[in-house]
């Protein structure tokens, strides 16, 4: 055995370990979540629903490893692994309600090490993160997908700077978790752009840029373009649409994960605020 070899050795007894040996009941599906305002939390209409009905038919899953657009870290991705991690409030100025609610899930610390074993042995830079919790990008669509907080959440952060590849990259390290039971999210937003965000009309119509750019992914994934994908500057409106790249790039962290027999699923689509992208899918094999 090399190096690596005992790495991926470890890191296979550590996540049987974690999440109880025999995992034979199929592969947990990838899925990504475009996520949107912070109130989304106390909604009850369709996109929480829609959420709803996906965790309810998820399958075999026993753990989450998330990426949300909401953690960037310099120079190394970091890893969530305290046994309970908190919340963390990252947005301001909404309304009191929303600072109340709790998410309980159980952190993972023998899958932190593990997930922090294989991205090593990948190249990558990856550390275990004992203070950090779980940012309003991974509780929030969890608040609705699994209710009940039944399974065990890892964050990972994306590395400052990184390229829609590097994040790929990412996904493909962590695909064989997905047979051990473990879900891995992305969550973030097809088109994100806060200044052109109608705020007092959840409703309103979706305007013609925004949905341009939409198309232009949703078109792509349609023909399961996933390399295509990753040129998303060259799609219409893509600045607009993404004046800063980090809400697009936990897309890629999903399609990188991606299995050649997977099915794309929708989980929801539509806009709120007339230019949120709420897109949401999921990759089950
Ligand atoms: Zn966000």
């Amino acid at each position: 055995m090399d190096r690596r070899e005992v790495l991926q050795a470890a890191a296979a007894a550590g996540v049987a370990g974690v999440l109880g040996a025999g995992s034979k009941g199929g592969r947990a599906p990838a899925l990504f979540v475009s996520h949107g305002s912070p109130m989304v939390a106390l909604d009850s209409d369709a996109y929480p629903q829609a959420l709803r009905g996906f965790g309810e038919g998820a399958g075999p899953v026993k753990a989450l490893v998330v990426v949300s657009a909401h953690w960037e870290t310099p120079g190394e991705v970091r890893v969530t692994a305290s046994a309970q991690p908190p919340l963390v409030y990252d947005f301001y100025g909404f309304p009191e309600p929303l600072y109340r609610l709790r998410y309980p899930a159980a952190g993972a610390p023998g899958l932190a090490q593990d997930v922090v074993a294989r991205l090593s042995s990948a190249g990558l830079r990856a550390v275990a993160d004992t203070e950090r919790g779980l940012d309003h990008g991974t509780w929030v669509p969890l608040l609705h997908t699994f209710p009940q907080a039944p399974f065990p959440v890892v964050q990972v952060s994306m590395p400052l700077g990184a390229s829609a590849a590097d994040i790929a990259r990412m996904g493909e390290v962590l695909r064989p978790l997905r047979g051990e039971g473990v879900l891995l999210m992305g969550s973030g937003g097809i088109v994100h752009n806060l200044r052109r965000v109608n705020f007092h009309q959840k409703d309103a119509s979706a305007e013609p840029w925004a949905r341009d750019f939409d198309d232009w992914i949703a078109k792509k994934l349609e023909a399961r373009d996933f390399v295509g994908l990753q040129s998303w500057l060259d799609a219409p409106h893509a600045t607009l649409a993404h004046p800063s790249a980090e809400h697009l790039l936990p897309l890629y962290f999903v399609l990188g994960a991606a299995l050649p027999e997977d099915r794309l699923t929708q989980v929801f689509e539509g806009f709120h605020h007339g230019t949120l992208s709420m897109r949401s899918f999921a990759l089950r094999a």
